[in-house]
């Protein structure tokens, strides 16, 4: 059994990515350039045509809202929230709702269209959108974060609904967040409707596993991956950036299955331990005082001396362009495996493909979280309850059959693991768009 995890709920970002300030990142468009990169790639590879490719480029909708909160001593502060439905040829938009000072509507229009690739990578019946609000959540109380939270429902109330567009916690949201969505939603429409968010606690109808389903999702491609290659799980060194929702789960899990976690960092530092951390008295340690850092059990290390680790697994699972063409050259791992949503930029991943180290991407490597809100929502819709077991072995199924169709398709046509993840990704949402047709 796990280690109890440090509350989520009590602080949602405490425990966010290392290196996870807004002046990390130079410029505020690169992980959209990013996205339209990776796309371009796609569709070269594809053969698309022009028109396509700009169908497939463009968000159907996007939505900008401001959002004026009265602090609790009375003074207003105006903050700005967006919602992004990249697209919705197979389904309703689905992805998360970030809290994060360094948000706009590139990054979320970024982070919506990778939500298309994976939910088709993974085949759960969604289109792709993401959410966002320029905000702290680390500078604000409870009490302003619920009034935040349910002020930006509201204004974004006509384009979200369980058949329209899911919400899901993202970095700095959690699962009291999706409740306090859930209740403005129904509040709105005069009845309970769980199956409007995903990422609900156990109370409101959530899913059993889903707080751990993104990690455990990371820990069954490593597994794959490493397995494809001759290696196993147990014994493999592994270092992990950013102590959040995903990678501290990702440790704990990787610990369990007898792999080494030598490193690990959160925003505040990090820490080194060749013989192996041990994560379950690490989570201790971070429930206690909010932080990896001061850990008795190992030594301090900065983050670009742990991105450049000789280690067999690097799991970046913090923000965007952690591994640039700054840091990508030092890396020393055998994988990558990306927790994280876009944590490589274009010249990155040429880097780390010249090196030979496999990168296994985001759209595969993270998309647990969003297969077991698929399950949630199924649940909901279903109004029956699934067993955890039921949970993990369907998850477990959906990550290997995903793993097998990108490496399959990897090896046919000479790809990188994210260019297959891509292809697989755009073929299928290009595929649905045609069938359809055009309206009118
Ligand atoms: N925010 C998560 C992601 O980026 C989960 C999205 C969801 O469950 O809808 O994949």
């Amino acid at each position: 059994a796990a280690a109890p995890l440090p509350s989520e709920a009590a602080r949602p970002s405490a425990r966010g990515g290392a290196d996870g300030s807004a002046q990390s990142r130079s410029e505020a468009s690169l992980p959209w350039a990013n996205a339209l990169g990776q796309l371009a790639g796609a569709v070269r590879i594809l053969e698309y045509d022009e028109g396509l490719h700009e169908m497939l480029a463009t968000p159907r909708r996007e939505v900008n809202v401001a959002i004026p909160l009265r602090r609790d001593d009375g003074r207003i502060e105006l903050f700005k929230g967006y919602r992004v439905q990249h697209n919705v040829s197979r389904g309703p938009g689905k992805g998360g709702l970030r809290f994060h000072p360094s948000v706009d509507v590139d990054e979320v229009r970024a982070l919506a269209m990778l939500m298309t690739w994976k939910c088709a990578v993974v085949d759960i019946p969604y289109g792709g959108a993401k959410g966002g609000v320029g905000i702290d959540p680390l500078a604000y109380s409870q009490a302003e974060l619920e009034r935040v939270t349910r002020r930006y429902t509201s204004e974004i109330m006509p384009m979200i609904g369980p058949e329209q567009d899911i919400m899901a916690p993202d970095m700095g949201t959690n699962e009291q967040t999706m409740a306090w969505i859930m209740d403005t939603y129904s509040a709105s429409q005069g009845y309970t409707i769980p199956a409007v968010v995903t990422g609900k606690p156990i109370a409101l109808g959530g899913s059993l596993g889903r707080t751990t389903a993104t990690s455990r999702g990371v820990v069954h491609v490593t597994r794959a991956a490493l397995a494809q290659a001759g290696s196993d799980l147990a014994g493999a060194t592994v270092a992990v950036q950013g102590f959040g929702k995903v990678g501290a789960h990702a440790a704990d899990i990787f610990a369990a299955e007898g792999a080494r976690v030598v490193a690990v960092s959160d925003q505040f530092g990090g820490l080194h331990n060749a013989d192996g951390i041990d994560v379950a008295r690490l989570l201790a340690h971070v429930e206690a005082t909010g932080s990896v850092v001061g850990f008795d059990g190992a030594d301090p290390i900065d983050n670009a001396a742990l991105l450049a680790l000789e280690v067999d697994v690097l799991v970046p699972a913090a923000v965007e362009g952690v591994l640039d063409a700054v840091t990508a050259p030092a890396v020393r791992a055998r994988f990558v495996v990306e927790g994280a949503n876009g944590p490589t930029t274009a010249e990155a991943d040429a880097i780390l493909a010249s090196q030979g180290i496999v990168v296994v991407p985001d759209i595969l490597a993270n998309a647990g979280g969003v297969v077991v809100s698929y399950f949630e929502w199924a649940q909901a819709n279903q109004a029956y309850r699934w067993t955890l077991s039921e949970i993990e072995s369907r998850l477990a199924e959906r990550m290997h059959t995903a793993f097998a169709d990108v490496t399959d398709v990897a090896a046919q046509q000479g790809l990188t693991l994210r260019d297959a993840a891509l292809v697989i990704g755009v073929r299928r949402v290009a595929e649905a768009h045609q069938i359809r047709g055009l309206y009118p």
